[in-house]
This record gives structure tokens, C-alpha cells and sequence, in this order.
């Protein structure tokens, strides 16, 4: 039984952690990732332009990759994911913590921060062609594009998947999708009624290492921030993504 918070319009009622059901079994997802087939090598020169939702999508989702590759790799968050510690905390404060925290995952990585407009979190759908306006812009000698999966279950990385989508689109780039909280809320015959297919990129020992670093750095996404009893992204997602997972957006390219 799928037990994530999704409404029955797709919309995603994203409860308080303390209220939280419980997360899909780890076996099912364990099983699908050690099932799911080597994705086909990037060009390990390629350049790179990385879409994120929030500050530390792309360290989660997409860490290992970017720690491996020896291209350009590029970084964007459309938003500064702000409202994470709910709305008695300061916004601003929270804003400038998670840059910080974003510039410094992306330095371990390898990766560059690029600055864009970033737009409300928690309301990213509403400026979707703005973003992807934004980001056209950014395009310019890139070969890959990555986003997260449009289907990952929170409204900002849908938004952030089909402004990547629109991207790729209008771009004619090839675009690869990450996970977030998939692993965590949703399970693999989910992604199956969607049509995605896991794939598993292979990456390196330094590159695990790096990851765990990269995560470190996300200090106030990964331990309790009173008043909260518990961090914003529980140690069980990071237990989910034990690998590399990707998906090929294949329908979002021309190319
Ligand atoms: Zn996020």
C-alpha cells in the first residue's frame, strides 16, 4: 500500500514529521535499486547545468554524479528553501544558513554555485516559466541537463522537474532526472505507473565519500533545529539512497 502524502489531485499534503506516516518499506526499495540496470555513461567532460528546488536537492539526489564527473558542472536552487523550519522561524536568516550551506555541499563536490532569481519555497509552481526563462540563459554550452524527477513527491521538485522538462524542450538537451523523497514515500511500482525506469549510474569510493561530506555541510537540513524534535530530512531518506539512481527524461527531448 502506498502510504505517502499525496492527494488525490496529485497535489502533496506534506505533513509535520512528528505526524508523518510511515515511509515505504526500505527492502522494496533496496530491492529495486539493486535491480535497476547501469544507466549509460555520461561523457565524463561534459558540461553540466544542475536544477534544484531547494539547497540541497542536488547533494542528495545527485551527489555522487557530480562528485565523479570532471566536466563543468554547474548549480542552480530556485529557491532558498526558506520556510523549512516552518513559519515562526526567520526567513531571511534561514535563506542565507541554506546559501552558505549550498555554496560549501557544492565545493566538496566540485560544483559551482551559479546565482539566478529564486522564487518562493513552497511556491514554485507559481513562476515556472519565469524559471525556465531564467534558465535558458544559463544554457549556453551545456550538454546535459539534470533535474529532479517531476514526479518526486514535493510541489517545488514537480515544479523544478517540469521546468527542466520545459528546458530540455526548448533546448533540444538531453535531460536526466534525479530522486529526492522518492525513495522514501513512494514505491517502485509507483515509478512504474509513471513509466520511469530506475537506472543506476556506477560511481566511486571517493565519490561516497564526498557525498557524506557534501551532506554534512546541509547542518540545519540534517539535525533537529529546535523547536523541532526531529531534522528535516531523516537519516532513513539518506539510508534510501544507497546508490547512484537516475531516470532519463527521454519524452522531454528532441535530441
Ligand atoms: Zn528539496
Amino acid at each position: 500500500m502506498t502510504r505517502h502524502p499525496i492527494a488525490a489531485d496529485g497535489s502533496l499534503d506534506f505533513p509535520p514529521a512528528d505526524t508523518a506516516p510511515a515511509p515505504v518499506s526500505f527492502a522494496e526499495w533496496h530491492r529495486a535499486a539493486t535491480d535497476a540496470p547501469p544507466a549509460p555513461v555520461l561523457p565524463p567532460d561534459a558540461s553540466l547545468l544542475v536544477i534544484a528546488a531547494h539547497p540541497d536537492d542536488e547533494a542528495i539526489g545527485a551527489g555522487r554524479l557530480l562528485a565523479d564527473h570532471r566536466g563543468l558542472v554547474r548549480c542552480v536552487t530556485l529557491t532558498a528553501g526558506e520556510h523549512c523550519h516552518g513559519e515562526d522561524a526567520d526567513a531571511g536568516q534561514v535563506s542565507r544558513l541554506r546559501l552558505r550551506e549550498w555554496a560549501e555541499a557544492l565545493a566538496v563536490l566540485g560544483a559551482e554555485p551559479v546565482e539566478t532569481t529564486r522564487w518562493p519555497d513552497g511556491g514554485l509552481s507559481g513562476h515556472e516559466d519565469e524559471a525556465t526563462e531564467a534558465l535558458a540563459g544559463l544554457a549556453t554550452g551545456v550538454d546535459f541537463l539534470l533535474a529532479p524527477w517531476q514526479h518526486d513527491p514535493h510541489p517545488d521538485h514537480e515544479a523544478a522537474g517540469r521546468i527542466g522538462a520545459s528546458l530540455a524542450r526548448r533546448t533540444g538537451l538531453p535531460l536526466w532526472a534525479y530522486l529526492v523523497w522518492t525513495p522514501y514515500w513512494l514505491t517502485p511500482e509507483d515509478l512504474a505507473r509513471r513509466g520511469a525506469g530506475l537506472l543506476t549510474h556506477p560511481t566511486s569510493e571517493r565519490a561516497e565519500r564526498l557525498w557524506r561530506e557534501a551532506l554534512d555541510c546541509h547542518h540545519s537540513q540534517l539535525t533537529a533545529q529546535p523547536p523541532a524534535s526531529h531534522p528535516v530530512v531523516p537519516a532513513a531518506l539518506l539510508d534510501r539512497h544507497d546508490r547512484q539512481l537516475l531516470i532519463r527524461e527521454t519524452h522531454a527531448c528532441h535530441a
